[in-house]
């Protein structure tokens, strides 16, 4: 068990897409696991292998922060089978500091993955679950939701993020909970 660092925007290696796992070895395993552990620290619902610097497609999610560990998702090679409808929601995320942005997605998503058992599984999921698996996906591919939102508020917040960088201003505490 271990709290690994999480990497924050601008940091490149979070644009970068993550390879398919061939191998689910001990490794894996254990990534998996602290992942896990990074992701309740945080604290937040969902968490990339990317966003650890570990550049392959392995995502962790827990939305029940009430009964934590009951209802975890360990996702291996995640792919998005089908998707229907259409959600906004305000989104957060532990890569991008101090920013929050209302994100345009599918409403429903069927989730396709292998366990770290090897064995297929499949997630049907709606609302947060449905936005949060989305989210983690994304980071895979190299995407960061604030690539989706519109131009204009992503490039304030670029500036706004990089002059908090160059201040060495510190970033205030969200208790909201973040993908
Ligand atoms: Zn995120």
């Amino acid at each position: 068990m271990a709290i690994l660092e999480i990497l924050k925007y601008p940091d490149p290696r979070l644009g970068k897409v993550a390879r398919p796992v061939k191998n689910i070895n001990g490794e894996i395993v254990k990534l998996l696991d602290d992942m896990l552990d990074t992701m309740y620290a945080a604290p937040g619902v969902g968490l990339a292998a990317n966003q650890v610097g570990a550049l392959c497609r392995i995502v962790v999610l827990d939305i029940d922060h009430e009964n934590p560990r009951q209802n975890v998702y360990k996702l291996i090679n995640p792919v998005i089978a089908r998707s229907d409808g259409e959600i906004v929601w305000e989104e957060g995320c532990l890569s991008v500091v101090d920013f929050t942005a209302e994100v345009r997605r599918a409403a429903e998503v069927e989730v396709v993955a292998l366990d770290e058992n090897q064995k297929e599984i499949k997630v049907e999921a709606k609302g947060l679950l449905a936005v949060a698996l989305q989210h983690e996906i994304d980071h895979l591919d190299g995407k960061l939701f604030i690539d989706r939102i519109s131009r204009l508020k992503r490039d304030l917040y670029t500036r706004r993020r990089k002059k908090m960088l160059r201040t060495g201003a510190s970033s205030s505490d969200s208790p909201r909970l973040m993908i």
